[in-house]
């Protein structure tokens, strides 16, 4: 029997196997990651040149969460089905006998339309 017999280094052994196994894993995830930064690095790059812009891209998340979710019953506009953002925006409410309802951008529009 020789020091490298797995059965005399049983740890050592798994640990070995252990690395073999996660190599691809390990590859895929940093292949992932790789991609993901390239996709990013000119909003990244955007972002570093400009800092207002990031500000501003904050400031409109936080006024849609402000808003909450659309509120439209999707059913009355079946000419544009499938359009709900599911956001509110800005602006977009409808006042239905006199309570203002949340609608997304879409929606929104849409019920423009029939109104018209
Ligand atoms: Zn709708
Ligand atoms: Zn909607």
């Amino acid at each position: 029997m020789s020091a490298h017999d797995p059965a005399q280094q049983p740890l050592t052994h798994t640990f070995n196997r252990l690395a073999q196994l996660l190599i691809p894993v390990v590859r895929t995830h940093l292949q992932t990651l790789t991609a993901l930064h390239t996709e990013l690095r000119p909003f990244l790059e955007e972002a570093a040149r400009n800092p207002a812009i990031v500000d501003q891209w904050r400031a409109e998340r936080e006024a849609e969460e402000a808003l909450g979710t659309c509120h439209c019953l999707c059913g009355a506009h079946p000419d544009a089905p499938g359009i709900c953002t599911g956001t509110g925006a800005p602006g977009r409410d409808i006042v239905y006998n006199g309570v203002p309802v949340t609608h997304c951008a879409p929606c929104w529009q849409a019920k423009q339309w029939q109104l018209a």
